[in-house]
């Protein structure tokens, strides 16, 4: 066995040109028949390092693994590329056992998966030793380890496995291991001088994106809004968001699940199977969802809540983008959460190292620096420059002079006698006429009022710098009452100045997110339909297979073929994921769906369909023009406003609806007609109205305003419409003053 044997099985199995960084190594490492430890994150291409030997060197390489589940799609996988595979576990039934041990018995394997339980139980060893063991891999070796996050017992007894077939190499892989585990994993399975391949943990393709956790879930339904058809995971803190994040996506239109492990386990399989196959496109989950699944086209990865320390966070995020295409990834951060897990954590064993981990995971939610960097240095790798695929290098943070807003928020705190929380301190702050706020006198106080400017999302951001900056804490032991630290004072009396960072609004990021979706229309057509048209021959063949699809062909390699529009035996050969025996099976039907495609839109191109679309809508609303005379309709009612009829009576001479006439109204005057359009705003309305929508962060839309003023003045006083014509009134006469 040598490299070329290598290379040429990874391009006749699998496909692939070029091996991944260590990947080689570790294969030529087996192959001189000695021991290794290889560290790789999740999706780095751990398989491989045992797949390839296992299909070059004589006799059988023995998987142990401890995630049953997932044997079958592992060994499903293995056939679809021609490599005869097969799993020996406790979920099997003894006649299937007996075959499988009949077929190693032959000779006729290259890999046999196994569960320790299995490889430990008495005379197996024997049974081994009937035919060549080439190689033991272990999988999700930091089990094996107490020092590990997932140590299980029965691993402790692999040791026996070196002193049993003292010449047969064994490969320990795995993605979480810090190095005394490391150091724990090797001894424990007898192999201390074994060599360690630690791969970078690196994973470019997943974008990072850190947000303010607010109106989450409207937030998630505009994420999800641009990305249609792509698979993923929203994690949760409780079985209870879990549900209740699950229904409100399915209400929006998503097919969503919840899981956790509340769940019967039926239910939870029926989960998991159906997001793997695609059935299911979005699960809502505990973290108890994803140590079982190995498919690789998960797109997004969304936390709904911050995870208790980054580990947890890199191997959840891990999940997206397996197969190596851009994946996104949404972390939605606030202090509360923040405060929420301390109190969690401090009851419990090792509270010190868990708090000290948690403080890492918030200073890089906080982060003002490139997120992969940070994350990267906590894995002890540091790559000397920014990503530029996270949303601090896609939108650097801008400093300003904040001492005038610090001191507002200090002295409202210090006014306030330390004694009120976030959120009724920023609504002391906007002057808010809360019923509380008045009964205790607080709108007596100087600093009512005082910060009327900024929005109660704005005050959020900045509340939250000023305790990371360490002016004000919080007395999580007294209600989360915050608290002056000796440095407000200095802020407060000694004229200290007090540098703060302009965060990027809801609104600029929703321009971004509308370029975004911008490119994507603009990107070639390849990402649009073709793509999509391959995905529907995979789900196809995936469903006549009884696969999952993403065994068929991983998204890159659908993206490579949408790219490359191949239609010849050979140019597809050329595509990365497609080996000798997934292109004789499934070559002929994408070639054939390509060359449909190229075919059809030959002959009629989208666009001039649309554009003929778009002739017989304008030549429709000529006609109606025509009918009506040569005044719009919206000047007609104003004309009948101005003659002095009310709203309702022009509503019914009119035949449509109030809301229609208010329509008409608010559009004449933003076009600059003259009338008096506070007239038709009940009183108050428009005070409220601004400052509704001054706190609720732009985007958000009108539903939210008209909720925040139920909420906080009066319900069922102020309607759609009346937003509609206030709307039009700040058209033409904008804030320039605050609130
Ligand atoms: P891990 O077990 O480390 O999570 P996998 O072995 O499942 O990762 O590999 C992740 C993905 O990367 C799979 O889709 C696999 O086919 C692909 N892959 C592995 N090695 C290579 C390679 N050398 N070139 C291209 N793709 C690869
Ligand atoms: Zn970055």
């Amino acid at each position: 066995m040598d490299s070329p044997q290598a290379l040429a099985a990874l391009k006749k199995y699998f496909g692939y040109d070029d091996f991944r960084p260590l990947q080689l190594s570790i294969v030529e490492h087996v192959y001189a028949g000695r021991d290794g430890i290889v560290l790789m994150p999740t999706g780095g291409g751990k398989s491989m390092c045992f797949q390839i030997p296992a299909v070059t060197m004589p006799g059988t390489a023995v998987v142990v693994s401890p995630l049953i589940s997932l044997m079958k799609d592992q060994v499903d996988g293995l056939h679809a590329v021609g490599i005869r595979a097969a799993f020996l576990n406790s979920t099997q039934r003894g006649s299937e056992a007996h075959n499988v041990e009949q077929a190693y018995e032959n000779g006729e394997l290259h890999l046999l998966y196994v569960s320790p339980e299995k490889l430990l139980s008495p005379g197996f060893f024997t049974f081994l030793r009937r035919r060549r063991v080439c190689l033991f891999a272990i999988d999700e070796a930091h089990c094996i380890s107490a020092w590990g996050h997932d140590f299980r017992p029965e691993y402790t007894r692999l040791r026996q496995l070196k002193q049993a077939f003292p010449d047969v190499p064994v490969l320990a892989l795995t993605a979480t291991a810090d190095r005394l585990t490391r150091r724990d994993m090797a001894e424990q399975l007898g192999i201390p001088d074994a060599k360690q391949f630690i791969a970078s943990f690196n994973r470019p393709n997943l974008s990072l994106e850190v947000r303010p956790g607010q109106k989450r879930r409207e937030q998630i339904v505009r994420f999800l809004r641009d990305r249609p058809n792509q698979a993923g995971i929203v994690y949760c803190l409780s079985r209870k968001q879990t549900e209740q994040l699950s229904e409100k996506l399915r209400e929006a239109g998503y097919k969503s699940e919840a899981y956790h492990a509340g769940l019967s386990a039926e239910k939870r399989a029926k989960v998991q199977s159906d997001f793997i196959r695609d059935k299911t496109l979005i699960v809502c989950a505990t973290i108890a969802f994803g140590m079982g699944i190995d498919k690789s086209n998960v797109r997004w990865v969304i936390h709904y809540t911050m995870p208790k320390n980054l580990e947890n966070y890199y191997q959840e995020i891990g999940r997206a983008g397996r197969d190596g295409a851009s994946a996104d990834t949404l972390l939605f951060y606030s202090y509360n959460d923040y405060t929420t897990l301390k109190d969690m954590i401090s009851g419990s064993g090792n509270a010190d190292i868990q708090l000290a981990k948690l403080d890492r995971m918030k200073e890089y939610a906080e982060s003002l620096a490139c997120r992969r960097r940070i994350l990267l240095n906590y894995f002890s790798e540091d790559h000397g420059e920014d990503c530029g695929n996270c949303d601090v290098c896609a939108n650097p943070p801008e400093r300003f002079d904040g001492t005038v807003l610090a001191q507002k928020a200090l002295s409202a705190v210090a006014r306030l006698r330390e004694s009120t929380g976030l959120g009724l301190t920023i609504d002391i702050l906007r002057g808010s006429g809360r019923k509380d706020i008045l009964a205790n006198g607080y709108d007596r106080i100087k600093t009512y009022g005082a910060g009327r400017d900024l929005s109660t999302y704005d005050w959020n951001q900045y509340f939250g710098q000023l305790i990371s900056l360490g002016y004000l804490y919080v007395a999580h032991e007294d209600f989360n009452k915050l608290r002056l630290a000796p440095a407000a004072r200095r802020v407060l009396f000694d004229g200290e100045g007090v540098e703060l960072v302009k965060f990027q609004t809801i609104r600029d990021r929703k321009k971004q997110e509308e370029s975004r979706t911008a490119k994507r229309a603009a990107a070639p057509r390849s990402r649009n339909s073709l793509f999509d048209v391959l995905r529907e021959v995979r789900r196809a063949l995936a469903r006549e297979a009884s696969i999952p699809p993403y065994l068929i062909f991983s998204d890159k390699t659908l993206e490579e073929m949408a790219a490359a529009e191949p239609t010849t035996e050979l140019a597809m050969s050329r595509i990365n994921g497609v080996g000798e025996v997934k292109l004789a099976r499934f070559g002929d039907h994408f070639m054939q769906a390509i060359r449909q495609f190229e075919g059809e839109s030959d002959a009629a191109p989208a666009s001039a369909v649309k554009a003929r679309a778009g002739d017989v809508r304008k030549k429709r609303r000529a006609e109606d023009r025509e009918r009506q005379g040569d005044t719009p309709s919206h000047l007609v009612s104003l004309a009948a406003l101005q003659a002095g009829d009310t709203v309702k009576a022009i509503a019914t001479n009119r035949g449509v609806k109030k809301a229609t006439i208010y329509s008409h109204l608010a559009k004449a005057y933003q076009e600059g007609h003259e009338f008096a359009i506070e007239k038709l705003l009940p009183a108050d309305t428009m005070d409220w109205i601004d400052e509704a929508s001054a706190s609720v962060p732009d985007g958000e839309g009108r539903k939210a305003v008209l909720a925040y003023i139920a909420e906080h003045y009066r319900e069922g006083v102020v309607h759609y419409h009346h937003l509609e014509l206030m709307e039009a009134f700040r058209h033409r006469h904008p804030l320039t003053t605050p609130i």
